[in-house]
């Protein structure tokens, strides 16, 4: 049975999309906004993702580009919008194809139907669009650590929704960090690859890393992304 992930955060629609697709045999996965669905697309098998554009963290086409970034799950987006260069934005940043709201169970059916066929998920045909594929070794790829999404392709970097205002050096620290998620990096690693100059001092590895922990709202004390494992160096992870 497909398994589909519902991304849409007005509850009453939800509702409706879960019951249609669960009558038409699909297994349902549901969340309320965009950091739900990339946490949901990494963690379990899903199929096809229905993707509301109105959500209140990310812009939806933000969600759709930082979902492509971790998977080639097929995507339906839902959008409120009728607008033609808005739809052909999204096709262009990788929808699989999309619905005008209001549609009908039949429409929303229908097109999941046809977009299981041709990405080969639905039983008896053939290939697969490799879903719940790790995530790359291409540094522009976007990572996604606890609530933090770091988009090197875009240069942007959100927490909890709400983008960082960081300074070029601290972004490709932060990159940086993000792409070696959960390994410790030395100072002198990131002196060689992210400042490009092995003889500056370290001190500017602190200096800069101290402001990214204020931007994070964290502190050396009292850390939360950025650990520091005393005489290694630093590493990004998920707070516990
Ligand atoms: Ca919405």
């Amino acid at each position: 049975m497909p398994s589909v992930l519902v991304v849409e955060d007005d509850p009453s629609i939800r509702q409706s999309l879960i019951e249609v697709l669960t009558e038409h045999g699909h297994v349902v996965r549901s969340t309320g906004d965009g950091f739900g669905a990339l946490r949901e697309v990494t963690r379990a098998r899903v199929d096809a993702v229905v993707l509301d554009l109105g959500l209140p963290d990310l812009d939806g086409a933000e969600a759709l580009r930082m979902i492509r970034g971790i998977s080639s799950v097929p995507v339906l987006v839902a959008t409120a919008r009728d607008d033609e260069a808005e739809i052909i934005n999204l096709l262009n940043a990788g929808a699989d194809d999309y619905l005008v709201k209001p549609f009908s169970g039949g429409q929303l059916i229908a097109r999941l139907s046809a977009v299981l066929r041709r990405t080969g998920q639905l039983p008896g045909a053939a290939g697969s669009a490799g879903i719940g594929a790790a995530p790359t070794s291409d540094p522009l790829h976007p990572v996604l650590v606890g609530e933090l999404a770091v988009d090197p392709g875009a240069r942007t970097a959100h927490l909890a929704g709400r983008e960082l205002r960081l300074t070029r050096r601290e972004f490709d620290l932060l990159a940086f960090l993000a792409h070696h998620c959960g390994h410790v990096v030395s100072k002198r690693r990131l002196l060689t690859e992210v400042w490009r100059e092995p003889y500056v001092d370290d001190q500017t590895v602190d200096v800069h890393l101290s402001s990214l922990r204020r931007k994070l709202g964290e502190s050396a004390a009292s850390p939360r992304y950025l650990l520091t494992v005393r005489g290694v160096g630093i590493k990004l992870v998920a707070p516990r």
